[in-house]
C-alpha cells in the first residue's frame, strides 16, 4: 500500500496528509475549495517547523514530506490510483453519501474506502457503494500528528482483510489501532459525549461552577483538560451533533442533550472557534478567562 488519498483538506484532512507523507506515503489531498488546499500545505509547513525545532526532524525530512504531497481539486484524478481513500470532508450525512456514491464509480477496484467520521453510520455510508465489504471506519484524533489513537470502525459488511490491513497501516504510522464496531457514537464519543453532557448539566444545575467543574476532572481524575474547555475546544455545535446521533440512535433519553448547550448553539456561542463558550477566547492570548455569562 503506497498510495493514499485523502478527501477534505481542513483540520483533520492536512494532518491525515501530514502524518502519512511523512512515513513515505504517496499522498494526494483533495479538496473541492483550492484555498482550502493552500491553507491546509501552509499548515502542514507550520506543523514540520515545529518538529524541527523540537529536533525531531530535519530540513531534507520536511521536504520529502511537503514533496509527497500532491493537491487537487478535482476528485477523479486525486483518486485514480488510490490503494486507499480516507474521507475527510465536513461532517454531513448527505455530502459523504455523495462522495462514496462517486468513489464507488471512480476508485479502483481494489482500493479500500475509509471514512474519518466521527459520528455518521459506516454501515450507512458503504450501503451507497456496491463494495461494503471493502469500506471502514479511521477515526483519527485531533491534532492528528500529535494523538496516538486511531479508533478502526468495522461496518456490518466490512471484510476481516481490510480490517486486519489498516490495523496493521495504522501502526505502520506510530499510532495504535482500536478495533470497535458499527454503533452510534463508536467508543470514543459514546463515553466522551455524556460526560460533557453530564458537565453542562453540572453548571445547568447550578452544583458549581466552569472552574470548579473543570478543575475537578483535570486535578481528580488527570485529565488534561475539563470537559467544558474541551467543548469549547470541539466546537458546542459538533458535541451537540454528536449527543444528537446518540439520543436518536439508542433511542434512550439519557442521552438528551442539556438544555443549557442547545441554547448555547442556537446563540451562536460556540466554543473557541466563535470567541466564546464556557470561556471567552482573544486572539493572541492563551488565557482562560470563564465567560462573564457564568461569573456572578
Ligand atoms: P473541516 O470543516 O475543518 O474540513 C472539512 C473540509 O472538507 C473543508 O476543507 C471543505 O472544503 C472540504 N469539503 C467539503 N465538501 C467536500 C467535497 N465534496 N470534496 C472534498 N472536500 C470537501 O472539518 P474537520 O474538522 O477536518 O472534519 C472532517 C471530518 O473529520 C468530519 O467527518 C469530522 O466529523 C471528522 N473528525 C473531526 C475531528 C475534529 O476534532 N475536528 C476529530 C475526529 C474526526
Amino acid at each position: 500500500m503506497q498510495n493514499i488519498s485523502v478527501i477534505g483538506a481542513g483540520t483533520m484532512g492536512n494532518g491525515i496528509a501530514h502524518v502519512f507523507a511523512q512515513k513515505g506515503f504517496t499522498v494526494n489531498l483533495i479538496d473541492t475549495q483550492a484555498a482550502q488546499l493552500e491553507k491546509a500545505i501552509k499548515t502542514i509547513t507550520t506543523n514540520l517547523d515545529r518538529q524541527i525545532a523540537k529536533g525531531a526532524l530535519t530540513e531534507a525530512d520536511k521536504n520529502t514530506t511537503l514533496q509527497a504531497i500532491t493537491p487537487h481539486t478535482d476528485l477523479a484524478a486525486g483518486v485514480a490510483k488510490a490503494d486507499l481513500i480516507v474521507e475527510a470532508a465536513t461532517e454531513n450525512v448527505e455530502l459523504k453519501l455523495n462522495i462514496f456514491r462517486q468513489l464507488d464509480q471512480l476508485a479502483p477496484q481494489d482500493t479500500i474506502l475509509a471514512t474519518n467520521t466521527s459520528s455518521i453510520s459506516i454501515t450507512r455510508i458503504a450501503s451507497v457503494t456496491k463494495r461494503p465489504q471493502d469500506v471502514i471506519g479511521l477515526h483519527f484524533m485531533n491534532p492528528v500528528p500529535v494523538m496516538k489513537l486511531v479508533e478502526i470502525i468495522n461496518g456490518y459488511a466490512t471484510s476481516e482483510t481490510v480490517t486486519k490491513k489498516m490495523t496493521a497501516l495504522t501502526e505502520q504510522l506510530g499510532k495504535t489501532p482500536c478495533v470497535v464496531n458499527d454503533y452510534p457514537g463508536f467508543i470514543a464519543n459514546r463515553i466522551l459525549m455524556p460526560m460533557i453532557n453530564e458537565a453542562i448539566y453540572s453548571l445547568y444545575e447550578g452544583v458549581a461552577g466552569v472552574r470548579e467543574i473543570d478543575t475537578v476532572m483535570k486535578l481528580g481524575m488527570a485529565h488534561p483538560m475539563g470537559p467544558l474547555q474541551l467543548t469549547d475546544f470541539i466546537g458546542l455545535d459538533v458535541c451537540l451533533y454528536i449527543l444528537r446521533v446518540l439520543h436518536d440512535g439508542f433511542g434512550n433519553p439519557k442521552y438528551a442533550p442539556c438544555p443549557l448547550l442547545v441554547n448555547m448553539v442556537t446563540a451562536g456561542y460556540l466554543g473557541a472557534k466563535s470567541g466564546e463558550g464556557f470561556y471567552t477566547y482573544t486572539p493572541g492570548s492563551k488565557d482562560l478567562i470563564v465567560s462573564p455569562r457564568f461569573t456572578s
